[in-house]
């Protein structure tokens, strides 16, 4: 050093939101190092810099909250050093393959949410989820919100990234609240204009029996938060938080995730009753229930049991809640209450109350419902209770597309929407619709039979002007290129936004079916179809095996529609019968 002191970047004449954009561009393409030089940044700016992309993008799950950089002088501000070259944390644990299982682990935390929710009610859902379903990591090394997730065991870090990607997708506004000096974050969430505190953290009860979710630090004030813990001192958030509406009310106090069934509403249990509200942000409620909401002791060991430890599951159109021995069912249809069971395990009292799932191979199946009792400890003295279902309603169950409301049970394309949802080929095009009756395209079709592929070759770049590279369809596109499955509507463009036509998709097929070694025959010519002449040369083959192999039917009994673009229904079902013949091949 020659003595000089040097200024610490370009101070206000730095470009901080085109630094941001480049940083947060890098990190997205997983780069190793990024050059921001241009931007003139000093060291302090760049700290702020790289904390506003680390926390306004939850969904970075692989980015570590460091890095490292260099400074240097420029020729244009000699007399300051300007942050260089920047190298962001990546987690050594993660790799680009680790992004579709965060991608479902994300939509199936999503699939507790309902259309109509409001603000509150979806900050709510996912709260409930995020803490039921992430215990706290003793071993203080799970960071990310992948580890929330998907290892579900984070510390604080790693749930208010989780809950901040959940509640954005969703789309509730959400900032991080931070405290260096307390080392510990948590999230602010803006419902109807206010700000509010909410720490998933501290909501997840580590101590208590499983299933069991506080509200302790959900929609909390800024005096409120202060309140439930020495930990939230000190926290840096740009937003005030002054409302105490829901502190001051019951919400506090319920300690089971609150029920958004499928039929609407929002239940709960306060002191062992059964409430119902149909918008809870304005927590009016009314009580559908009291049964069993005495205190109770037994009589070998002297413990009380509190109506503050019922519990409440949904199952099928009907809500299941316990008291200290027994078990009740509320239908929600009829608004009726019966008892569904009694306890009889020779002392102590029901605490826990979960519904498992179905087993069964479909022929036959039954919930499973595990209540757990206390004393004996967890798991120990365990029960279930297996109400024998019909095959429809256990299908509806664990139906993949039941939470699209534009499939039902009796449309003639379900099984083949539930196998495309269930084998990753298609997704819906909205939290909860499918689009049936949409269009494919030529580049949907291609990438479909790409994922197909268990190894499939990479395939040399096949240059048609209008498939821009980097694009979500170049590389099976590619690859169906250099295999011979596909030739481009001219030598030079592939067309990949077009609606792809059933004359395209049937000859497409085709070549797949060659490239996978089947028996594609000479195939009989198609008859009794009275638009059989207007199907193009290049597709007569294709499309008279694909009729013989029962891939594609006519549309009607007497059109088979060359021309007609394939909907997104058939296409699922062409999809799940070529799955068929490939698997009968094999
Ligand atoms: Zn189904």
């Amino acid at each position: 050093m020659d003595g000089r002191t040097f200024q610490d970047g370009l101070g206000s004449r730095a470009d901080l939101a085109g630094a941001k954009s480049a940083l947060t561009d890098a990190v997205r393409n997983w780069s190793l190092s990024v050059d921001l030089t241009r931007y003139g940044l000093g060291t302090e700016q760049l700290a702020q810099v790289y904390d506003q992309v680390f926390f306004e993008n939850p969904g970075f799950f692989y980015l570590e909250n460091g890095y490292s950089y260099t400074t240097r002088q420029t020729r244009e501000n000699p007399g300051a050093l300007v942050v260089s070259v920047v190298e962001p944390k990546y987690y050594g644990e993660f790799t680009i393959q680790d992004i579709p299982a965060y991608e479902a682990a994300v939509k199936n935390a999503l699939s507790v949410l309902r259309p109509g929710m409001t603000d509150f009610d979806k900050a709510l859902a996912l709260h409930d989820y995020l803490a039921e379903n992430c215990g706290y990591d003793d071993t203080l090394t799970h960071y990310s919100p992948y580890h929330a997730l998907i290892h579900r065991t984070a510390v604080c870090q790693g749930y208010l990234l989780a809950y901040s990607d959940l509640l954005g997708r969703a789309g509730v506004k959400n900032y991080p609240a931070v405290s260096t000096s307390q080392n510990h974050g948590w999230n602010t969430v803006r419902l109807d204009g206010n700000w509010y505190h909410v720490d998933v953290t501290w909501d997840h009860a580590n101590e208590l029996p499983e299933g069991w979710v506080l509200h302790t630090n959900f929609l909390r004030s800024d005096q409120g938060i202060q309140s439930t813990g020495s930990l939230h001192r000190d926290w840096a958030a740009p937003n005030a938080c002054t409302d105490t509406t829901y502190e001051d009310s019951f919400l506090p106090s319920l300690r089971d995730p609150v029920l958004y069934p499928p039929e609407g509403g929002a239940y709960f249990l306060l002191d062992g009753r059964l409430c119902c509200s149909t918008d809870l942000s304005s927590l009016q409620y009314e009580v559908v229930s009291e049964a069993g909401t005495g205190e109770a002791e037994d009589p070998r060991t002297g413990m009380v049991y509190s109506p503050r430890d019922a519990r409440l599951a949904y199952f099928d159109g009907s809500i299941y809640y316990t008291d200290s021995v027994h078990l009740y069912r509320y239908e929600l249809a009829s608004g009726e209450t019966s008892l569904h069971g009694t306890y009889s395990y020779g002392g102590g009292f029901l605490y826990g109350l979960s519904v498992i799932g179905t087993d069964g191979d479909g022929s036959h199946a039954s919930l499973v419902m595990e209540v757990r009792a206390y004393p004996g400890g967890p798991f120990q003295s365990t029960y279930t209770l297996k109400p024998t279902l019909s095959p429809a309603t256990a299908h509806r169950i664990v139906c993949p597309s039941r939470g699209y409301r534009d499939v039902s049970a009796d449309q003639w394309y379900h099984e083949a929407v539930d196998y495309v949802l269930e084998n990753g080929l298609m997704n819906g095009v909205s939290l909860d619709t499918f689009a049936p009756g949409g269009t494919t395209t030529r580049a949907m079709i291609v990438t479909v039979l790409y994922r197909m592929e268990t190894d499939p070759s990479a395939g040399s770049n096949a240059a048609f002007s209008d498939v821009a590279e980097g694009s979500w369809y170049a590389e099976a596109v590619n690859w169906a290129a250099s295999s011979g499955i596909i030739s481009g509507v001219t030598d030079t463009a592939f067309s990949p936004d077009t609606p792809i036509t059933r004359e395209q998709f049937a000859a497409i097929l085709f070549r797949y079916a060659e490239y996978r070694g089947l028996d594609t025959g000479t195939g009989e010519p198609l008859s009794g179809y009275e638009d059989v002449s207007r199907i193009s040369g290049y597709a007569e083959q294709a499309m008279a095996w694909a009729g013989a192999a029962g891939l594609m039917t006519g549309r009607t009994e007497t059109a088979l529609a060359p021309a007609g673009t394939a909907t997104r229904a058939e296409t699922a079902t062409i999809l799940m019968r070529l799955a068929e013949l490939l698997s009968q091949a094999r």
